[in-house]
């Protein structure tokens, strides 16, 4: 009997062992080859004007007073005069007071508009920092192949790679199959109203895109641990983003006196609770997406993993949560970022608050949330409530068989050779959040590699990145029926 069930077992474990080989040996590679056409020249005019672009100091501060609206004007002249002909031939609005809708008309009115999303704002320098950049942030420097400077990378490398190209073309009296529009915000790094109101303009007027191209991913050679080739990361969701502010009143008093439990010790219970009993990890569809398209190109035992998710689940998981990126990836975050209590060093404070920031995995609606976060708690004394109603769900998901993913991808990998693309899940924010009702199918992905320094010091990005970049808009514009 004992004999008989070893027997069986061993037929099972081959059974799968097979399953598994199968799955791994099997697992193709999606990519597809393609030809290009031949590169742009990065031409002094050509980098002057990414230079010259970085002088402008059209930075979003924290506090609105310090805005500083001739830099946007400047800016948006400087637009003017070094691309003429595309200021001839695009309509062009200004939204919000300093945001950007530029409308370039297609020759094909059957044929659903595109939008190019970038953004003119930067982050600002903070002042402990200055002393130890290399350069000066905003010079326009060019120096070891790398082009240096305050938003070379977020996000002025797409306005004006869109712009160059925009420019070469219409001056070839070229006209797209599809209408273009080109939606630049002025205030993406501090929520993105103008984004908002862009989105609006758009859905009043009954703009229904095909698909929306904005920042998010990038390509890399060195990030995805176990690649050789480099790869090309598409954003086709974004986390959610909700702040939480956990308040307790108790019985303060004198403290030489302390009662058994005061309102710090009850909300540093509750935060100790929530950091303890994160949310459960999970694969999300981009994460799916991802495992699909990397797995066939990695090492034998990360592609028997991806290839046999449903077995190696857990880890997998258990790898990606190892790191703070990788962790972010497959899970709804939990983190405290503010905490306040008490006035003087002798009294017990009345009252406690922290606010917690979460981000939410696709799928991890706010209300939900917070219901579990009530039940994480499980103290009736913390009181649970959105901080300022800044509440934003996480997005959609944009198909990977949709006409723009399969667009964009084929257009990097005729931009960049070698390049495997892959779908993934974006951390942070982006102005695109905002575009959902314009169309279901957005992309979020800059056209550049391992770009250096963002939103830090000596933020950077390689002359080649300048001009993939150009390649890339080149002949996504070129080619868009
Ligand atoms: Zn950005």
């Amino acid at each position: 009997m004992i004999k008989k069930f070893f027997l069986f077992l061993l037929i099972v474990m081959l059974l799968l062992v097979g399953v598994v080989l199968f799955n791994t040996f099997t697992f193709k590679s999606n990519q597809q080859p393609l030809s290009a056409l031949p590169a742009p020249e990065l031409s002094e005019t050509t980098l002057k004007n990414f230079q010259q672009a970085l002088s402008y100091k059209t930075i979003s501060y924290g506090d609105p007073s310090l805005f500083d609206s001739s830099q946007f004007i400047g800016f948006q002249e400087f637009l003017k005069t070094t691309y003429p002909k595309t200021h001839e031939t695009l309509l062009r609005e200004i939204v919000e007071g300093y945001s950007l809708l530029y409308k370039w008309e297609g020759k094909n009115p059957d044929l659903k508009p595109v939008v190019l999303m970038a953004h003119q704002d930067v982050v600002p320098i903070e002042e402990a920092t200055k002393s130890m950049w290399t350069v000066d942030p905003f010079g326009g420097v060019i120096k070891d192949n790398f082009i240096w400077g305050r938003g070379t990378t977020d996000d002025k490398i797409n306005v004006i790679a869109i712009m160059e190209t925009v420019e070469k073309l219409v001056s070839e009296n070229f006209q797209p199959d599809r209408t273009v529009y080109l939606a630049f915000g002025h205030d993406e790094e501090i929520g993105g109203k103008g984004a908002v109101a862009i989105a609006k303009l758009l859905k009043e007027r009954n703009i229904a895109a095909e698909f929306v191209l904005d920042e998010g991913g990038i390509m890399t050679r060195e990030k995805v641990p176990g690649l050789t080739k480099p790869v090309a990361l598409l954003g086709t969701a974004e986390k959610g983003y909700l702040s939480l502010k956990l308040t307790v009143t108790a019985q303060g008093g004198h403290s030489s006196m302390p009662e058994k439990e005061t309102a710090i010790d009850v909300l540093a219970k509750a935060l100790n609770t929530l950091r303890s009993k994160p949310f459960e990890p999970e694969f999300s569809e981009p994460m799916h997406g991802l495992m699909e398209s990397l797995g066939p190109e990695m090492p034998f035992v990360q592609r028997m993993a991806f290839a046999n998710p449903w077995l190696f689940k857990k880890m997998i998981l258990g790898t990606y949560s190892q790191s703070n990126t990788g962790d972010a990836m497959i899970r709804t975050t939990i983190v405290p970022t503010i905490i306040e209590a008490g006035i003087k060093d002798n009294v017990v404070p009345t009252v406690a608050t922290a606010v917690v920031n979460f981000r939410l995995l696709p799928g991890h609606l706010s209300g939900q949330v917070i219901e579990d976060v009530k039940i994480k708690i499980d103290d009736k004394r913390v009181n649970v409530a959105p901080l300022n109603n800044n509440v934003s769900e996480p997005s959609a998901v944009t198909p990977v068989k949709s006409f723009g993913y399969q667009k964009i991808a084929a257009t990097i990998q005729k931009s960049y050779p070698q390049v495997i693309t892959s779908p993934f899940l974006v951390i942070g924010a982006t102005d695109s959040r905002h575009f959902a009702e314009v169309s279901s199918n957005i992309i979020k992905f800059s056209p550049m590699i391992d770009p250096i320094g963002f939103h830090g010091i000596d933020e950077r990005v390689s002359l080649e990145s300048y001009k993939t970049a150009l390649w890339f808009y080149e002949q996504l514009l070129r080619d868009l029926n």
